[in-house]
């Protein structure tokens, strides 16, 4: 046996016991006389002891020949420590050493393996089997399968049966460019990896399966954003028999058990906000409401002046930031910059401090008076000393910009603690988006996206106003999951491809096993798919899904431990039959 105990678990109550344990080197410490090491496994770190009047030698020798992070396996007696460590779980107890076995040597690591490393973050991804040891990045992965686990039990219990579909398939459009894999024994052609089992898990729809569920690896091409990762995985869902509310109900429920069961927190019934409302009230699809700063729209009370800027404007709105009018001139004028950023987008900034006396200062004095500013004040609900921050111009635009400017206020004012959930649903997403690349409509969610009931009709004379019965659920200012209820028939299908610009071969070509699958009795479904690592990482209290997940890739795509992507050899080539042009 190699070991009976582990590193974290001995207490003074195990005083005088005979244990073997094993484990890695943490570090050591040598009086002259008395040797100590910290020995450590995933669950704590154990001190052992070695000294002159009761160790041989030998022992001695060994125990001062190991470095960092050598495997060792020992065997001896707890004792209680003269001096106690309150700071260690273990902290009242030593291990006195009485044999030692060298399991394995190790280099000297090219970084500390403590709770603060002195590792860049390249480092440790090149060496990311000794950043594992590491309790941040190991407690991350404890506490990624503890959400599994309970994922697991709870749609378990709901009677949902997980079902593994393939990674060999054709394309499916989520929106993503494929990662495609060539067919060895089919010359010329190519796999494609799943987007996400979008069209499997409707084919088990149809295949009489009702509840389906899967923790599965899903795979997109995509220009790598910040904190985006080429593979990742969703808790991917489907049911039959159902409609919005069934779905939105059931995995309401799912969330909220993960909240209760990781986080101890209880949540009451998630709000839930139309796309259009969540669009004119926080200018995002996917908004922050763990505080307020709504936006108020100024159209009303901002265009009878001579202000060309907002007179020209399709839209003005503002958000009152709590306490900000202190800020200094210069501080105003950093946050124009701020805004100004191409990253942000916006032409300039209007602003109105509202005094503690209940008057108002503004930027555009010259244009109105505080008639006009108390109007602003009421539409964006300002207060006394609030600041009212306003953007104008093409409203989509003006929208996303003040959005941005929102949440970087309420990221400064601290408004966004970790240790505050605010769940909501976001439903009747537009249908289609005009993409004026392509001169055609595309699915805002994917084309297996019904239109909301009774707008079948609307889908022939103005594609662009159709609503979908589409969902997104979001925690903190993330989509956290998103789903719809489906398409089930085949003429419903085949219209809609092609208002998305296929043609009917291009459709039957791509998609014909679906279209015909619907011919055979397929049920009323729909589903949705949860972002994993996000989700994890949010209940985590954190911001990067890198941490929360064991072998990820970098910004750039790549995994820099094992140098992939990689060429192959010409040998290889030749047989997928490629060829390859660089
Ligand atoms: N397949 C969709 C996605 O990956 C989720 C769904 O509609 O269920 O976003």
């Amino acid at each position: 046996m190699y070991r009976n105990y582990t590193c974290g678990e001995l207490r003074a109550t195990h005083t005088n016991t005979e244990v073997t344990l094993a484990g890695w080197v943490q570090k050591t410490r040598d009086k002259g006389f008395v040797v100590w090491i910290d020995l450590r496994d995933r669950y704590g770190i154990t001190q052992l002891v070695f000294d002159e009047e009761r160790s041989s030698k030998t022992l001695l020798e060994t125990a001062r020949s190991v470095g960092r992070e050598y495997v060792l396996q020992i065997k001896g007696v707890v004792t209680e420590r003269t001096s106690r460590n309150p700071n260690m779980p273990t902290g009242d107890i030593e291990i006195l050493v009485s044999e030692i076995h060298i399991l394995n040597e190790a280099l000297l690591p090219p970084f500390t393996i403590e709770d603060k490393s002195d590792g860049g973050d390249d480092l440790r991804m090149k060496f990311r089997y000794l950043d594992i040891r590491r309790n941040p990045v190991k407690n991350n992965l404890i506490f990624r399968s503890r959400v599994t686990m309970e994922v697991r039990k709870y749609l378990t219990r709901l009677g949902f049966i997980e079902v593994e579909t393939p990674y060999l398939i054709k394309s499916t459009p989520e929106g993503a460019r494929d990662f495609v894999v060539p067919s060895r024994m089919n010359a010329g052609q190519f796999y494609a990896l799943p987007q996400s089992p979008q069209t499997f898990k409707q084919l088990l729809m149809v295949g009489g399966l009702d509840k389906y569920f899967q923790i599965v690896k899903c795979f997109r091409d995509e220009d790598l954003r910040a904190d985006r990762q080429p593979e990742f995985t969703q808790i991917d869902c489907e049911m039959a028999f159902v409609e919005q509310d069934d779905i939105l109900d059931a995995f309401e429920g799912l969330t909220r058990h993960l909240l209760k069961e990781i986080k101890g927190v209880e949540s009451g019934r998630f709000p839930r906000l139309t796309y259009d409302e969540a669009m004119e009230r926080y200018g995002s699809d996917k908004p922050d409401i763990r505080f307020g700063m709504e936006f108020g729209e100024l159209n009303k009370h901002a265009k009878h002046r001579d202000f060309e800027v907002f007179n020209s404007a399709e839209l003005i709105v503002g958000i009152a930031v709590p306490g900000a009018a202190e800020l200094t001139r210069k501080e105003i004028d950093q946050l124009v910059d701020w805004v100004r950023r191409p990253q942000v987008g916006a032409g300039g900034m209007v602003y109105v401090k509202c005094n503690a006396d209940g008057t108002y200062k503004s930027s555009v004095d010259k244009f109105y008076d505080q008639s006009d500013l108390v109007q602003w004040a009421e539409a964006t609900s300002a207060k006394a000393g609030d600041l009212i921050c306003i953007l104008s111009g093409d409203a989509s635009a003006t929208r996303t910009q003040l959005s941005a400017l929102r949440m970087e206020m309420a990221t400064r004012l601290g408004l966004r603690n970790p240790n505050e959930f605010a769940p909501l649903w976001v439903v009747d997403f537009p249908l289609l988006e005009w993409d004026e690349e392509t001169g055609n409509y595309h699915a805002m969610h994917h084309p297996f996206t019904s239109p909301k009931p009774g707008q079948q009709q609307l889908l022939e004379t103005d594609p662009g106003a159709v609503r979908a019965n589409a969902y997104d659920l979001v925690l903190n200012g993330n989509e956290i999951g998103g789903g719809s209820i489906r398409i089930h028939d085949k003429k419903t299908q085949e219209s809609m491809f092609r208002h998305l610009g296929f043609t009917r071969e291009e459709a039957r070509a791509q998609f014909g096993f679906l279209i015909d699958a619907f011919q055979y009795g397929a049920p009323p479904h729909g589903g949705i798919a949860f972002g994993l690592d996000r989700l994890v990482a949010i209940l985590g209290g954190q911001e990067t899904i890198r941490d929360f997940i064991a072998f990820p890739k970098n910004n750039n795509g790549r995994d820099v431990m094992i140098d992939a992507p990689a060429r192959i050899d010409d040998d290889q080539l030749k047989e997928l039959n490629l060829k390859l042009d660089i």
